[in-house]
This record gives C-alpha cells, structure tokens and sequence, in this order.
C-alpha cells in the first residue's frame, strides 16, 4: 500500500501533486477513522488553502463529522482549539515552510497533537481502499464558523508569561509575518504584551511576494535591515504556518535555532529538579550542554516534531525542542508554537534586563553547517543503504539517518520528509571545521548517488 503521509502531513505542489480530488478522499478518510465528531479546520495564507479546505471540509460532512471552521490561523493556534472545543481531530491546510507552490493537510487527533504514523497508517488504509464511512442522508454533519480562537489562544499565551513584567520594559520589537498566519496573531501579541511593534511582510498573500516561507538568515535579511534601522531590541520571524520562530539579536544577528532553544530551556528546565527534556538526535552539542548545567535529563528521539509531542504528551516531561527552533511548552500545549516561544523569549530579557544577544553570548559556542543534496526521486533509499555500506568502518550512530562522530564534531545525514533531498549537518567548534565536515559528508553522499 502507498504513502501518503510525509514527516509533517501530506504535502505537493498544488493541483499538480495535490488536489481536491486527494483533500477531499483524505477528509473523508479522516472521518471515518477519527470521527464521529467535531472536526477543527484551518489554513494558512497558502494559494488553494480555501479550496483544499473546502474539499476535506465536503469529505468529512459525508461521513457524519461536523466541521468547525476557524478560519485563516497558525497551526499551534488549530492546535489549541481541538481539545479546547471537545473535538475529535483537527485538519489544518498548509505546507509549513516549503516553497509557495507547495501546499499540504497535517491531521491532528482529539489532543490537538499531529496523528502517530499508525493512526496515519489507518487513514492511509481507508483512503487507498476507499473504505469510507458514507452517512445516512440524515447524519449529514453541519458546518459552522467559530471566529474567536484566535483571541482565545492569545489569551491562553499569556497566562503563561509575566505580562506586567514584560510590559515595563517597553520593548521594540520588528515582526516578519512571512505573508502568512503569524500576521494574525504575534502583532497582537506584542502589543497586548506592552511592546512597541513594528510588522513587515504582514499582509496574508500566498504568492509569498516578502520572502520565501523558511525562516533562514539568507530570507531574513530585510528583518535584520530593519532591526538595525529603527533601533529595535528583537526581530521575530516565523516560517508559514507559525509553529517555529527564528530570533534576530538588536545587532541585526540571525540566531540560529538552537541558540533560541537553549535560552528558553536552560530557563524552563531550571526551575524544577530532575527536569526533563524531549529532543531529537539531530540535537547537539550546546542542548547537551544546556541541559546539564540545568541538573536536568534528555530524553532522545528519533526526528521529527510528532515524535517529541507524542513523547511529551506520554511522559509529562517539562519541555520539548529541535534544533531548528521549535520549542514545545506542554503547560500551555506539547507542540511547536511559535507565538508561544516568542512571548517565553521576551519575558526572559525583560526578567533579566538583558539584551538578546547578550541572552546568546552567555552560550557555549558551537558551529554548525547544513547543506542539501538533491537525490533523484525513488532513490532516497537505495543512496541511503549504500552509505550504510560506505560508513560501515566508521564511528557512527543509527538511530535515525546517520550519525558519524569525530573528535572534532559531528555530521549527521538523514532523507528530507518532504522532499526529494538527503540532508547533511555538522557541527564542531569552529565554523571552518563545522563547513569541512559538512563538505565531508557532502562528498560521501555523492560517492553514494554515483554508486547508484
Ligand atoms: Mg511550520
């Protein structure tokens, strides 16, 4: 049987890879596996996210769910909303931080949480078969608009930061909405939070006219300009669907995910004893560094966000989070939440009176380096095997893609979720080590694919 779910979701380019015609099986298969029920629905400001909406919203009805629409909003934001609102399951429309062409439908469960890959393996096996729930004419579900969860998940923010002390510090903050969701609420949030905000790229538009949705140094430059410019204390970017933030320092400095990760851990894992966090392995050396000087455990996983939350959600451990940013604080929800992040980070500088890169230089440095190479699709696995052969002598971890560890650092090479390229990270501690490993592992990937 085929696949049809990927690291986060289903995801292709739109009605080319996608379309309706899969929105509206998979709404149906959603339903006859998750439902009865309510059902939350949202999109973020993608080309096609109100006729993909449509079509899984027309799938679900048929098989008896009834469908609350929320309307345009982050995925943390949908997420919130199904166990708030006593749901079933949650479909929200978008491709994260891929290119604009991409658009894509990650289902969650009755927590709000993205579904385990055997409750996607269940949807995959109704969707193939076509083994749907058809409803008797008159257990046909309704759908209805729900309009204030956006100020609901605000509200909930905030009850998990000290607003008054955020508040007293009158911070200046630029916003780079990415033509998306975030648009909607982290503005709002700021200024509720009692910062001075200035937004770009803050109108919802899925051509993505600002920058390309991945929040990368190379697409936030125009945030870094205008830090700079207006004399602003912070810059907040997120990706397309709002569930990571990527932090700019008032020098107009980029951080890098982990940096903003370990400034919120080392403070969420420090105020209890024999804290736990869940992260990936693709987690470095500055995570395990953080987390030791906090007394606290990491809990490993193999990567991918569903994971953590899943292991979050089982376990009660104090926090989640990966390298590329994504912090999940389960005293508000166990899932990425960039809004979330973005209220934890300025309540960390207004508590200690700090600059944010002050806030980073306090960290232990390492340097990383990550390059993706393109394998043909349909190779991925076979140019993964013959660099198991290839690596064999080396010291290496296998967990999850692979692992080679050196005195000097380490890469690690895994297959993209999403898309038809092998990515190779590295780190050390120095940047020029960091590239020569990551050239390293590029080189021992194109050994593969020329072996292929
Ligand atoms: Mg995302």
């Amino acid at each position: 049987m085929g696949r049809l779910f990927g690291t986060n979701g289903v995801r292709g380019v739109i009605n080319k890879d996608l379309t309706i015609q899969i929105a509206l099986d998979l709404g149906r298969a959603a339903g006859t596996v998750l439902g009865p029920g309510d059902v939350v629905v949202s999109q973020d400001s993608r080309m096609g996210g109100t006729m993909f909406t449509l079509a899984a919203t027309s799938g679900l009805l048929s098989t008896g769910c009834s469908v609350i629409d929320i309307g345009p909003a982050p995925t943390p934001t949908m997420q919130l909303m199904v166990p708030r609102l006593g749901c079933s399951a949650g479909l929200m429309i978008t491709a994260s931080h891929n290119p604009p062409e991409f658009n894509g439908i990650k289902v969650m469960g009755n927590n709000g949480i993205e579904v385990s890959r055997e409750v996607e393996s269940q949807i995959e096996s109704s969707y193939f078969k076509k083994d749907f729930r058809v409803s008797k004419w008159n257990d046909i579900g309704t759908s209805q608009r729900y309009d204030q969860a956006i100020r609901n998940y605000l509200d909930a923010i905030k009850t998990h930061v000290a607003v008054r002390e955020i508040s007293n510090q009158n911070l200046k903050v630029v916003i780079d909405c990415a033509n998306s969701v975030g648009a909607l609420t982290t503005p709002q949030l700021m200024r509720e939070l009692g910062c001075r905000v200035i937004s770009i790229n803050a109108q919802l538009d899925g051509r993505f006219p600002g920058r390309d949705p991945e929040p990368t140094p190379k697409n936030l430059l125009a945030l870094s300009k205008m830090v700079r410019a207006v004399g602003a204390d912070l810059g907040i970017a997120h990706d397309g669907d709002a569930d990571r933030t990527t932090f700019v320092d008032e020098k107009g400095q980029v951080l890098w995910g982990d940096q903003s990760f370990a400034i919120v851990a080392s403070r969420v894992l420090s105020r209890r004893k024999n804290s736990v966090l869940v992260t990936p392995v693709s987690s470095g050396r500055l995570i395990e560094e953080v987390v030791k000087a906090s007394g606290a455990k990491i809990d490993w996983t193999v990567v991918g966000s569903v994971v953590v939350s899943h292991r979050l959600a089982e376990t009660g451990a104090e926090l989640g989070g990966e390298e590329n940013g994504g912090v999940f604080y389960p005293p508000h929800q166990p899932v990425r939440d960039g809004p979330m992040t973005a209220a934890q980070v300025v309540e960390i500088m207004a508590a200690e009176k700090k600059k944010l890169s002050e806030l980073v230089s306090e960290l232990p440095r390492y340097f990383s380096a990550k390059i993706k190479v393109p394998v043909d699709p349909g190779k991925m696995e076979a140019a993964m095997n013959v660099l198991l052969r290839l690596s064999e002598d080396l010291n290496r971890i296998t967990i999850d893609g692979i692992k080679l560890v050196y005195d000097e650092g380490w890469i690690l090479i895994r297959p993209s979720g999403t898309e038809s390229l092998l990515r190779c990270y590295s780190e050390a501690e120095t940047q020029e080590t960091a590239d020569e490993l990551v050239q390293r592992g590029v080189a021992l990937i194109r050994e593969a694919i020329a072996k292929l």
